[in-house]
């Protein structure tokens, strides 16, 4: 089976979730049988290009063009329907993003192929077809849904799959793809990068706080922990609708939704709005007065008590070790 990723880059190296993305088509390489080849447009080092073979690709198909190198969904996904094209590809997968959905649903369309986005399993085959679980109802409840297209788009959702790099690296194969003047009708003007050294959606650990806080003046207990954890930090709703927090760290149904391996909850009562953006993370760690609060209900540990007194415990705890 011939499998091609699309691959995400940031600071001109393999994102994180374009990681698991190749290592997710390793998988199904490994079961099925096949090679994986990866698809990177626009800026990227080449030695970084080389670590997708890290991750399990043996080859790196680089579109080298200058224009490419602002994220453009229409320009990407006629990249990507014409290399699918090019090389047969059966099966198709991409990381789940705001780009990711954009670039497979119009890439998809272009070649008529079946696509599956929130997926949260290895898919299953059968004769021409793949069966596969996705997330459905923002994270509330899942479905095994069937392709049966020749060509298959699988958008995978973070965590789906365990990462463990190699030493090994791919070939990377540099070409100037086909530029059409119609997919850049939109262009960027300009950029504004989300401030904080971790990314909420690349995040391993995540602490956030809510309207338990009290007012942006008491968030340094929860900087704290978050700096000795190495986490990023996010909020709830009315935190950044109160400027207590900036917009980019809002979480949830109407904000960034988030999986990583711990969620730390300080002062976050738990509404079904919030759990929405949660519901994808490892471990859930909810520190609340209330012993009543709903956000137990979906906890792995439970710390029933003033976060004002926690959190700096915790923080030398974890300084500590
Ligand atoms: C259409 C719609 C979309 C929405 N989208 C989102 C969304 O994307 N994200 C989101 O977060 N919300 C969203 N909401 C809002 C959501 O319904 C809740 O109102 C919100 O999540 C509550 O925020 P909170 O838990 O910070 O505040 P509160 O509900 O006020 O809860 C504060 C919690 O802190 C606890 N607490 C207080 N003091 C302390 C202390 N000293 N120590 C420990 N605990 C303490 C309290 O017991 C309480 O449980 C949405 C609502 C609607 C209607």
């Amino acid at each position: 089976m011939s499998i091609l990723v699309f691959i995400e880059t940031e600071n001109k190296a393999i994102k994180k979730n374009a990681q698991e993305a190749i290592a997710y088509a390793k998988a199904v390489a490994n079961a099925q049988g096949g090679e994986v080849t990866a698809l990177v447009m626009g800026d990227i080092d080449p030695s970084e290009a080389e670590k997708a073979g890290n991750f399990g690709a043996s080859r790196v198909l680089h579109a080298a063009d200058s224009k490419l190198e602002h994220d453009n969904s229409m320009a990407y996904a006629s990249i990507l329907a014409e290399v699918i094209q090019q090389e047969s590809s059966e099966l198709i997968i991409l990381a789940k993003s705001g780009l990711a959905d954009a670039v497979a649903a119009r890439a998809a369309a272009k070649l008529k192929a079946g696509i599956v986005s929130g997926v949260t399993a290895l898919p299953s085959f059968d004769g021409d077809g793949l069966t596969v679980q996705r997330s459905i109802f923002t994270g509330k409840a899942f479905s095994d849904t069937r392709i049966t297209s020749k060509i298959k788009i699988l958008v995978v959702n973070k965590n789906t799959i365990e990462v463990t790099p190699t030493t090994d690296t791919a070939v990377v194969e540099t070409f100037s793809p086909t530029l059409n003047d119609k997919d850049f009708k939109a262009t960027v003007q300009d950029t504004e990068k989300a401030t904080g050294d971790i990314l909420l959606t690349d995040a391993d650990i995540i602490v956030s706080g809510g309207r338990g806080m009290k007012g942006p003046e008491h968030w340094q207990p929860l900087l704290e922990l978050a700096s000795a954890l190495g986490a990023a930090t996010g909020c709830s709703k009315p935190v950044s609708d109160l400027d207590w927090r900036p917009h980019h760290e809002h979480i949830g149904q109407t904000g960034i939704k988030v999986a990583p391996n711990l969620y730390i909850a300080c002062g976050i009562s738990g509404a079904i709005q919030h759990l929405a953006g949660v519901n994808g993370s490892k471990c859930i760690v909810v520190i609340n007065k209330d012993p009543e609060a709903p956000f137990f209900k979906a906890a792995d540990y439970g710390i029933v008590g003033d976060v004002f007194e926690i959190l700096p415990k915790l923080t030398e705890a974890i300084k500590n070790r």
